[in-house]
């Protein structure tokens, strides 16, 4: 069993039994809703046909059509793609868009496939889980290693299906073919927010206030750029292949064209060389994970010497580091609630889409900064009432809001 899904569900647990949840419905949210398994044939450009095997699970659906990513890695598991679809479940209920959760995954390394064999893995991935997904049924967005050239290929095959273009079916595609202005760096600026918001909450300064960030992609690439431009010392960064430290601070956009021409930051020559692990429990304020599960363990928590943690990754921490982390009384904002940024800009692409009618930047911004600020808020006087660490308190919040959907619908039949 992934660790993920242990973590997922022992936080489901944790909260049901501070929520009391009616002990039926919480045996239905322990389960996705439906899970679709397929085998995706490629040919490669050898001539050779390679069989990859992908997911798409939908967790839950009671408050409306399913929304989460599409991950491609050589990790990919079943367990780690229902861990992110339940987890997509409470985040759209936390800051309050009317998504259920779903997530997909390839069990795939697309470093290693060249432009047409990803292409064509793509679209064959696309057409297997095609009975899943549709603008009202399940709509798609990036994650790891996927991006809104691949977004285009899904929603390009699915059009083709269709005979019509169909942009609501997938979201974070180019702005050519329907995406939003903002949906790019959504989810790095709500992560921002949420950062911001914590830093406020301590009573501690945002100038000069030193952040490690884990992950240099979509989510930790911009991020470290945003700390960088409202005053923030970035001290160290790190991806795949190891990390960067210098005390006096890292240029983000140096390091961003750094990784471009070099496809990693380890080697840049402004600081000295740190292991993923050193990043971790690097002398810090704000540690950023914003990679990948599992990174922050019983075997390191306890040396962890930030003072906020503010999870840009999905599941980066498991839960006997959760609450190592608690005692410690290091301030965690939890995944749920800190990288919400990407799928509220997800709806926002979405109604646009289906509207037909497109807004600003700056309209996108603000009113992603507002539903950030109102979701912390929430979860913050959450926390305070009911004397629990913010996790717990969005996860309430938002398994409470799941909760009532299911108890006004009734079960079927
Ligand atoms: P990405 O593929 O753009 O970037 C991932 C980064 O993590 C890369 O820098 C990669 O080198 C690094 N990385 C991979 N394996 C690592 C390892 N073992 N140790 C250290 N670094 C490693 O992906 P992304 O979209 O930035 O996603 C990062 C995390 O944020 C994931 O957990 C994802 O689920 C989550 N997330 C992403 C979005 C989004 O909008 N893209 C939204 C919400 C949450």
């Amino acid at each position: 069993m992934s660790d993920a899904w242990t973590t997922a569900l022992s936080q489901l647990d944790e909260a049901a039994a501070h929520m009391k949840l009616d002990p039926n419905l919480h045996e239905v949210l322990r389960r996705p809703k439906r899970i679709l398994t397929v085998s995706i044939p490629v040919r490669m450009d050898d001539g050779r046909v390679e069989v990859f095997t992908g997911y798409r699970v939908h967790h839950d659906l009671s408050r409306g059509p399913a929304k989460g990513g599409i991950r491609y890695h050589p990790d990919v598991s079943l367990d780690e793609v229902k861990a992110l679809a339940m987890w997509m479940t409470w985040k759209s209920a936390i800051v309050g868009i009317p998504y259920g959760g779903a997530k997909g995954g390839v069990v795939v390394d697309p470093k290693r496939l060249s432009d047409g064999e990803l292409e064509r893995m793509t679209r064959r991935y696309a057409s297997e889980i095609l009975p899943f997904i549709g603008p009202e049924r399940d709509v798609p967005a990036p994650d790891l290693n996927t991006d809104e050239r691949i977004m285009a290929w899904i929603m390009d095959t699915y059009s083709m299906n269709t005979g019509y273009s169909v942009p609501g079916v997938v979201t974070g595609k180019p702005v050519s073919v329907g995406g939003s202005l903002g949906r790019g760096g959504a989810t790095s600026r709500g992560v921002t927010f949420a950062a911001l918001m914590a830093v406020k909450q301590l009573g501690m300064h945002v100038d000069g206030l030193r952040v490690a960030v884990q992950g240099f992609g979509k989510v930790g690439g911009f991020a470290a750029q945003l700390f960088h431009d409202v005053g923030c010392t970035v001290v160290a960064i790190s991806d795949f292949k190891g990390g960067i430290f210098n005390s006096r601070g890292l240029n983000p956009s140096a390091l961003l064209r750094y990784r471009d021409e070099n496809g990693t930051v380890a080697g840049f020559p402004n600081g000295d060389a740190i292991t993923n692990d050193e990043l971790l429990t690097i002398d810090c304020d704000l540690l950023v994970p914003a990679a990948i599960e599992d990174q922050l363990t019983q075997s390191n928590a306890d040396r962890v010497r930030a003072r906020i943690v503010v999870e840009g990754a999905n599941g980066p921490t498991t839960r006997e580091a959760d609450h190592i982390l608690d005692e410690r009384g290091i301030l965690v904002v939890p995944d749920v609630l800190a990288n919400a940024g990407g799928v509220t800009v997800s709806y926002f692409e979405w109604v646009q889409d289906i509207a037909a009618y497109f807004w600003s930047e700056d309209e996108v911004n603000t009113r992603l900064h507002g539903l950030m600020e109102r979701s912390y808020e929430q979860s913050r006087a959450y926390a305070e009432e009911h004397g629990v660490r913010l996790r717990l308190a969005a996860l309430a919040i938002g398994i409470g809001r799941v909760a009532e959907a299911h108890r006004v619908r009734g079960l079927f039949p």
